[in-house]
């Protein structure tokens, strides 16, 4: 069985993108309607003879007043428990929110192993605006543009030392 990483993230950081990316394919819908992706999407990530893994989309966890919403929640908690690594996604042009700060609390309580990065840094000079995040407490942010495919090949080197 190939190790599986969870795509996790508020809705609209671009989980489907990447996964899009990564996997090469647009089984995974990508709109600008938060929460679209309802379901779970697998993908097999392969590249250049180095291990293969899969990689799971979900539909996003969901902050609302009263703490992350639990509906929304179902699909990424079943995500969450099949992870080897949980891949937490953000969204660098937003900058460091709530919402993020109550998902990277979840993660901390999990105790599964976590790799943050920060996507929409579409110019390469925008990687310093990744630092911020690391007041979440799950370590090094990695810079990342889904839609501009920057970033990947470190994104990927870092999974693979943690798998
Ligand atoms: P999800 O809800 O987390 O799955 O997000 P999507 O992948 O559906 O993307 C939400 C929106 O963000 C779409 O309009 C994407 O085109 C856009 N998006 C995704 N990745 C990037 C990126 O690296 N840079 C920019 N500028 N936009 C992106
Ligand atoms: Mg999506």
């Amino acid at each position: 069985m190939l190790p599986v990483v969870a795509l996790v993230g508020r809705p609209n950081v671009g989980k489907s993108t990447l996964f899009n990316y990564l996997t090469q394919t647009r089984d995974a819908l990508v709109a600008d309607y938060p929460g679209l992706t309802r379901d779970r999407q697998y993908g097999r990530v392969k590249r250049g003879g180095q291990r293969n893994f899969f990689v799971v989309d979900t539909g996003g966890i969901v902050e609302t007043e009263l703490g992350i919403d639990e509906q929304a929640m179902r699909q990424v908690r079943v995500a969450l428990e099949e992870a080897d690594l949980v891949l937490f996604l953000v969204d660098g042009r937003d900058g460091l929110n709530v919402g993020d700060e109550a998902i990277a609390a979840h993660l901390r309580r999990i105790g599964k192993p976590v790799l943050l990065a920060v996507n929409k840094l579409d110019r390469p000079g925008q990687t310093l605006a990744a630092h911020e995040f690391h007041a979440l407490g799950l370590g090094e942010p990695h810079p990342l543009s889904a839609s501009h495919a920057l970033g990947i090949d470190d994104l990927l080197d870092a999974v693979r030392d943690k798998l």
